[in-house]
């Protein structure tokens, strides 16, 4: 299909100091996991980026010196000439396809926690670090200012022999040079501290350090968070955001502006925004300068980000999510495919990775951080040798994304489901409050299945053993999800609760099936992720009190790796949710729950009306028994083979479902001697 002119703006060069991005589509920084321990898996993902059609490709956060170290977490370092080698391969992936490579220099001040490396915590005053331990940082004196000026320099000379077009002058997330920025952490009584220009004048040195190491060759960009969104404790887009950006204006040859205060803020889940909704607070960027702005805000829609051009928000789209669920978005967009956009949904699971310290998954895209260790590609599938027949039961995110990949590869689909809409957890979950957008995980796999004449769907076809047989596939893939528990069998509480009769005890099942909700709302949360917070805020905006137990110390707790926790806590605490933190359900009947504190076990009687139990949830799987019961009929029947994927064989993210989904489809034909993952290893020279 021909491009639609419409679209024909986002594909307009545009000059970048020395240098020219070939379009208008920007992967910002955005980190992946990997670093500096895993060069060749960072170098094949980003050049996917490339080939997908990011006319600027960028490194996540690359660190200029040992005295910035985030150990465990994956983040570059070009230290010294190893670095420069391990980077090439990066910058030649991306080059190959005719972008630009930028990289992010970095130091973290005392936003670094310098465990691996030991060096003293670096900070512009005294002040303890920012990451929580028990450890300060010393206050930086003009001897360490200079050195920093250096290693900054020679980091960039290194960028520049590693290749790189665009040099990034890092001051945004709370990060060293914005800490000199930043009133809140920047006590200083001498010329670097005090008045903004004084503070600032950090920034403009190093702006102009790099400009004349390397601004011949290479293109400065600064990354500037115009907000900390602290309101008036902080640097605002109102106030010193604008007056930074306009003491600088000429000074970079590229503006990348963004919110911060913390990465959360950034990359804000879309429970907590919808796109595009930095703009209030980057938009008065262009005003002030003459250079090349581009921003973030989850840009999935051509349109909007025509409309974010044509009405002079940025220059280039800015995108780490949209470009990690989709690295071929730019080029759909260029085909006139852009209804086949893999779209971002917000779900943050991809800033889990960086934030566990493994390498970048995401919910939407199987294939990402797998480029290089199962040579997996975003758009290519190997076609079938043989066409064969697979029988899929069950459409959630395993089985749909697993009937899909097969259709793709040429293989003849037969996807049954037993209710009456596709899409299994997704129909349930995407009702939830804040989660709506979760149901683009269906909606792009279902368009996507109806281009493909070689997929079958069968709703309302609830299987048996016998019907599996019946249909004489090649294979079978049980894809039948997952039920709640009943039995207050959590991740924390290892003992089922003593559960009596009288009172309402539910699941999240038994709600998501329309079950009577009466009385005041207890609702136990032993899972930690979002059904339990997400459902406590329905019914609280449905009227009722509700309050939220759960044996972690917070709401939520692990959505503290999808930066979340903080936003969900706030809002529920807004909205009258009152958490009963640190209680472990013991037991529950006639309306009293019995909450036992995890340190003391002493215990609390809380009345309720209903009490739904968010704890862990149990395989699926009555059909793979049925199956195995019955294995001797299966030769008859022409079956090679019965395999379960996703929850109905463990229980787990929307991701795990999607990717093993994709997994099996992709492997479940070669030689298992092919399918071994590599490994980036150090091996001894
Ligand atoms: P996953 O996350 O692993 O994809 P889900 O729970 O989202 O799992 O989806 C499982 C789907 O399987 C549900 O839509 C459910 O209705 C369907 N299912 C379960 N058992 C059967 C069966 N015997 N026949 C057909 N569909 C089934
Ligand atoms: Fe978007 Fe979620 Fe994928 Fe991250 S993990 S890119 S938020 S869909």
């Amino acid at each position: 299909m021909p491009r639609n002119p419409r679209y024909d703006i986002l594909f307009e060069p545009v000059r970048i100091g020395p240098v020219t991005a070939p379009n208008r589509f920007y992967q910002t920084p955005h980190a992946t996991g990997m670093g500096y321990l895993k060069p060749e898996s960072g170098a094949k993902l980003r050049g996917i980026k490339a080939e997908g059609g990011w006319g600027v490709v960028c490194t996540e956060y690359c660190s200029i010196h040992p005295s910035s170290d985030d150990s465990p977490f994956g983040f570059l370092t070009l230290w010294d000439e190893d670095d420069v080698r391990a980077l090439m391969p990066t910058v030649e992936a991306i080059h190959a396809h005719g972008s630009l490579a930028g990289v992010e220099l970095w130091h973290g001040g005392s936003h670094a926690n310098n465990r691996l490396t030991r060096e003293p915590i670096l900070a512009p005053s005294a002040r303890p670090a920012l990451i929580p331990q028990p450890g300060s940082a010393r206050a930086m004196d003009k001897a360490d200012i200079k050195a920093f000026r250096t290693w900054h320099r020679s980091a960039a000379l290194r960028a520049k022999r590693a290749g790189f077009d665009i040099v990034y002058c890092y001051a945004g997330h709370d990060y060293l040079p914005f800490q000199f920025l930043s009133p809140r952490l920047n006590l200083r009584g001498d010329e670097y501290g005090g008045s903004l220009a004084n503070r600032v004048r950090l920034l403009r040195e190093l702006i102009e350090d790099t400009r004349e190491a390397v601004g011949d060759r290479c293109a400065i960009a600064v990354r500037l968070s115009v907000d900390e969104l602290h309101g008036s404790r902080g640097i605002t887009s109102q106030g010193e955001g604008q007056e930074i950006l306009a003491m600088l204006a000429e000074l970079p040859d590229l503006w990348d502006v963004n919110v911060s205060g913390s990465l959360g803020n950034d990359s804000r889940s879309s429970r907590f925004s919808d796109e595009g909704f930095q703009e209030a607070h980057v938009a008065f960027v262009k005003a002030l300068t003459s250079k090349p702005v581009v921003s973030v805000g989850r840009f999935t829609s051509p349109d909007s980000m025509v409309s974010q051009v044509r009405r002079g928000i940025q220059d280039f789209i800015g995108a780490a999510r949209p470009s990690i669920a989709d690295p071929f978005l730019p080029k759909k967009i260029d085909e006139g495919r852009e209804d086949e956009i893999r779209e971002c949904i917000g779900c943050n699971i991809c800033r889990s990775a960086n934030n566990e310290a493994v390498p970048l998954r995401c919910s939407q895209n199987p294939t990402i951080g797998e480029e290089w260790r199962r040579g997996w590609h975003p758009e290519h599938v190997e076609a079938a040798d043989t066409s064969l027949h697979v029988l899929v039961v069950g459409s959630g995110p395993a089985g749909l994304e697993c009937a899909l990949t097969l259709g793709r590869r040429g293989h003849r689909v037969m996807l049954a489901e037993a209710g009456r809409k596709l899409g299994g957890r997704i129909n349930q979950e995407a009702g939830l409050p804040g989660l709506g957008y979760w149901a683009r995980i269906r909606d792009h796999r279902l368009h996507m299945m109806a281009k493909l004449s070689s997929i079958e769907i069968f709703p309302e076809s609830r299987l048996s053993a016998e019907d599996a047989l019946a249909l004489e596939a090649d294979h079978v893939v049980l894809a039948t999800g997952s039920r709640w528990r009943r039995d207050g069998i959590g991740s924390l509480g290892e003992e089922a609760a003593d559960l009596g009769a009288g009172g309402s005890i539910l699941t999240p099942d038994d709600v998501f099936a329309g079950a009577a909700i009466a009385g005041p709302v207890l609702i136990y949360d032993d899972e930690h992720y979002a059904v339990g917070g997400a459902l406590a805020e329905k019914f609280s905006k449905e009227g009722h009190q509700v309050h939220l137990a759960t044996p972690a110390a917070m709401l939520s707790s692990w959505t503290v790796m999808t930066d979340e926790q903080f936003f969900i806590q706030r809002r529920l605490m807004e909205l009258g949710v009152r958490p009963l933190l640190s209680q472990h359900l013991a037991s529950a009947g006639n309306g009293v729950a019995e909450l036992a504190c995890v340190y003391t076990g002493r215990i609390r009687r809380h009345e309720f009306g209903t009490l739904i139990l968010v704890t862990g949830r149990m395989a699926e799987d009555s059909l793979y028994r049925g199956l195995l019961a019955m294995t001797g009929q299966w030769q008859a029947a022409g079956i090679r083979s019965v395999t379960r994927i996703g929850d109905c064989l463990a229980p787990s993210s929307i991701a795990d479902a999607v990717h093993a989904g994709h997994r099996w489809a992709r492997e479940f034909d070669r030689p298992p001697a092919e399918i071994v993952p590599r490994r980036e290893r150090p091996i001894p020279a």
